[in-house]
């Protein structure tokens, strides 16, 4: 089946304004690359998402699945795939006892204001950390003292045709690692569990890391975070500054200036051009360090 025909079967099945064909991908990514996906579903339901998976796995498509792209390289201008979106129409939160159950489109932020709101202590960190639930827990997002494999207790996925729940000890966390990253399961829900505190006390957290996060001011241009990870014994920022490549350019792809693990885009950077600056980063750092820079964010219709 051609992409077309399986976008007008998705439309005949699913609510209006669901699924598209062609559609332009710049505001579902923090770099602001446009880049067009054949097929994209914002995904508004468990129901709606289990349609999909159902007529994509007859028809043999592999959905790619984003959640609120910002950590994400679009490699191609046109991206032949469907292309799954988990984000604000599909972002319950609600609380059982301590814990807090989110579905995976839902903003870390959101979970840490809800989670305020009902006295609930321990994601005060991940505030400012520009992700969703599903991403956070793919990446295992951390800031300060916050890693979110310290507050998951379990995950709902869809595993090859099937929903089931997966508990913290089988999720594989490491430093920016999971067990997505290999299994390709799909996070759907995300329980997070929580200690009860003064909301006074976890209001005043959030603001000094809010002032920590200003403070530190990396850049306004668009950028989706570190682009390499961190080794044992080194920080990949110091290596390339160190390479003399801050302010460094591919067309409008350029090393930050004031942290040289950023790349940003200062106008119409294409994911190609980002992609070749990182080449360009990994072979000087590797020419004078010997070091092979891993990269923490990840390419997309490559
Ligand atoms: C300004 C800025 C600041 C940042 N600060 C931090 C920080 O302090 N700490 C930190 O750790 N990171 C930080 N990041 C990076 C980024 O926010 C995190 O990596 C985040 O976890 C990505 O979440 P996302 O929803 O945007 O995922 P996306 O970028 O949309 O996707 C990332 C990966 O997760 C997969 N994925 C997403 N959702 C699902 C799902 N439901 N099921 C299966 N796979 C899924 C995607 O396929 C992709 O491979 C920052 C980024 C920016 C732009």
């Amino acid at each position: 089946m051609k992409y077309y025909r399986l976008y007008r079967k998705l439309k005949k099945m699913l609510e209006r304004g669901v699924v598209k064909y062609n559609y332009n991908l710049k505001k579902f990514n923090t770099y602001n690359i446009k880049s067009r996906g054949k097929v994209v579903v914002l995904v508004n339901s468990l129901e709606t998402f289990l349609k999909v998976m159902k007529v994509c796995e007859k028809e043999k498509f592999s959905p790619i699945v984003i959640g609120r792209g910002s950590n994400i390289i679009l490699a191609r201008k046109k991206i032949k795939s469907v292309i799954i979106i988990f984000s604000d129409r599909f972002s319950n939160v609600y609380k059982i006892d301590n814990s807090i159950i989110a579905e995976s489109g839902a903003a870390l932020s959101k979970v840490v204001a809800f989670a305020t709101n009902s006295s609930l202590s321990g994601m005060e960190s991940a505030v400012g950390i520009p992700a969703s639930v599903g991403g956070a827990v793919y990446m295992n997002a951390s800031a300060f003292d916050y890693r979110t494999s310290d507050v998951v207790k379990s995950v709902l996925v869809y595993s090859h045709g099937k929903i089931r729940e997966i508990g913290k000890e089988e999720l594989g966390f490491g430093y920016r690692q999971s067990i997505f990253q290999t299994s390709n399961d799909i996070i759907l829900r995300v329980e997070f569990e929580l200690a009860f505190a003064k909301k006074k006390d976890i209001r005043d957290k959030i603001a000094k890391v809010i002032d920590k996060r200003k403070s530190k001011n990396i850049t306004s241009f668009p950028n989706a975070g570190s682009v390499f990870k961190n080794g044992n014994n080194y920080f990949a920022g110091e290596l390339i500054d160190n390479c003399g490549l801050k302010n460094y350019n591919i067309n409008d792809a350029y090393v930050s200036y004031t942290h040289a693990n950023f790349i940003e885009n200062r106008g119409r950077a294409k994911g190609k051009d980002i992609l070749a600056l990182i080449d360009k980063i990994k072979q000087d750092v590797k020419t004078k360090y010997g070091v092979e820079l891993q990269l923490e964010q990840k390419i997309i219709g490559e």
